[in-house]
């Protein structure tokens, strides 16, 4: 078995990557962005594909996110993929900093393309999660919550009514990204995502999220630490 963690920024991969001790491998996409890290946990292969880097920071966002996902699933096989990292939430839906949520759906929100048909529809994603994710969440005792995913760490008015209007609680850049990558070769996706900032605090963003980083990172550390666990001592893959 192998779980496949695709991840945007070193920051949230840092942690359990020292935990776990797992090694990098250079130049395995080369000449893509994408870096690998492989190890092995209660006999299950564990990676983490990180977006990579440019201009010495972090590849952020959809593109960057669905060529890693892309690269991994061709050429890793996982039997799952976790899309792991940090995202905006909204204290009048309950959420708090560094909570970790596992999503229940994922969809992007700065699409706007008119209409429900087949346009409008395909273009907000709305792409299924793994089926256990539901299960995961019980047995673990973490809330769960829709992604909704954007090009930008703010938030335009726009996005706000597109979020409300689909019920969406975990703003991020990448989600849905992974998500339409996975779909297409039916692989099972499970998001698990911790909280730097408030998107209805009132504070600036970039500031709220920098400043949590470090605390949201280290309990998506030890969260991942519980799916892993989980996702390990499952039997039936
Ligand atoms: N210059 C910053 C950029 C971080 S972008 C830096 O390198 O430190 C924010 C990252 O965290 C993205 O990968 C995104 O998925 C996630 N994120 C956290 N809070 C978010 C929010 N409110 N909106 C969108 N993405 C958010």
């Amino acid at each position: 078995m192998r779980i496949c963690y695709v991840v945007a920024m070193v920051a949230e991969a840092q942690p359990f990557i020292e935990r776990y001790g797992i090694r990098k491998v250079e130049g395995f996409f080369a000449p893509l962005p994408c870096q690998l890290y492989e190890g092995e946990v209660n006999g299950v292969t564990l990676n983490v594909v990180l977006n990579g880097q440019q201009q010495g920071s972090d590849l952020v966002g959809c593109e960057a996110a669905a060529v890693a996902t892309l690269s991994a699933i061709q050429q890793l096989h996982p039997d799952i993929v976790v899309n792991s990292g940090t995202c905006g939430a909204f204290r009048e839906k309950g959420a708090d900093i560094a909570e970790v949520y596992i999503g229940n759906g994922v969809m992007f929100h700065d699409r706007r393309v008119p209409g429900d048909d087949a346009w409008g529809t395909q273009s907000l994603g709305n792409y299924p999660v793994w089926e256990g994710s539901q299960a995961l969440a019980e047995a673990l005792g973490m809330k769960m919550g829709k992604v909704t995913t954007g090009s930008s760490l703010d938030m335009q008015p726009c996005d706000l009514e597109m979020i409300q209007k689909h019920g969406g609680e975990l703003k991020d850049m990448e989600g849905a990204a992974v998500g339409f990558v996975c779909s297409l070769f039916k692989t099972p996706i499970l998001y698990v995502k911790s909280v730097t900032d408030l998107c209805d605090s009132g504070a600036e963003t970039f500031e709220e999220f920098s400043r949590n980083l470090h605390r949201a990172c280290e309990t998506l550390k030890t969260a991942n630490e519980q799916v892993i666990d989980y996702l390990t001592k499952r039997v039936n893959w």
